[in-house]
């Protein structure tokens, strides 16, 4: 997002009006002295965001905004006891071992958002344990990685209910299309891709095409991971509220709340 697109979002005035329900919602640690969450809720209503699936860095943020609105809020379990077990926590019986001890309380319908850097990350023993307790127990899977380990976890588990984090973040649109081809239950969030789906005034009309093809599969997301990103969240939600806007309304409904209300 660039603040030349939030200036033109602005000035052409045309936002999407639709509900939201926003499927890329962090509350860390340092969110909820700075922010709290009280404002979190507030937040929500201000910017049409119906339900939210959260997740956090340590799960107690997830459990606290679960606890003020269960019906609203959608706990996933995010496998971080803090940000330093993002390196190498698909090898880490500890984390394994607490992730059992959390999921038992029955609370979280899916595992995410974990980070994986290579498919090999995939065929760890604690990352296939991981894969066996979603597949148990009904858990979807929230995963910011790129296109080869989503192949790695359909390989292991063909009928994962996976969540495609950020589209792949960087990939561009064809290499999205070819994974979305591939795997025809695979979801994907839009999180942090405003700045390929958006080309100047209008979209991009890769992206726009993209869109169209898989609108039933794409869902939105904000991703407030840091205390700045939830203070910017309105203008993070503008300039989503900016490209749907521009899309057939039908496609723009789906992504924005349709497709997450039919799975969650
Ligand atoms: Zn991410």
């Amino acid at each position: 997002m660039t603040t030349t697109t939030k200036t033109m979002a602005e000035q052409v005035g045309e936002l999407y009006r639709g509900a939201v329900f926003d499927t890329h919602i962090h509350f860390l640690r340092d969110a909820w002295d700075e922010i709290g969450t009280r404002s979190v809720f507030e937040k929500l209503d201000a910017n049409g965001i119906e339900r939210a699936l959260v997740s956090s860095i340590p799960d107690d943020g997830t459990l606290m905004l679960h606890e003020v609105d269960p019906r609203r809020i959608v706990p996933f379990y995010m496998p971080y006891r803090t940000l330093a077990d993002m390196d190498d926590w698909y090898e880490d019986d500890d984390i394994l071992a607490l992730m059992e001890e959390r999921l038992d309380r029955g609370i979280h319908v899916g595992i995410g958002e974990f980070h994986l850097y290579d498919a090999s990350n995939v065929f760890t023993p604690q990352f296939r344990r991981l894969l066996d307790l979603a597949d148990e127990r009904g858990l979807f899977l929230h995963s910011h990685s790129g296109s080869a380990e989503i192949n790695a976890i359909y390989r292991l588990k063909p009928d994962a209910k996976l969540i495609w984090a950020h589209a792949g973040l960087v990939e561009p649109a064809w290499q999205v299309a070819e994974t979305m081809e591939r795997h025809p239950q695979l979801l994907a969030d839009l999180s942090f891709r405003e700045s390929s789906i958006l080309s100047g005034r209008g979209l991009d009309p890769e992206w726009r095409a993209l869109l169209i093809r898989f609108a039933d599969r794409f869902l939105l997301g904000s991703d407030p991971y840091t205390v700045p990103r939830w203070r910017a969240f309105k203008d993070i939600l503008d300039v989503n509220r900016y490209w749907l806007a521009q899309m057939p309304v039908e496609a723009a409904d789906a992504i924005a709340r349709g497709n997450a209300q039919r799975v969650f």
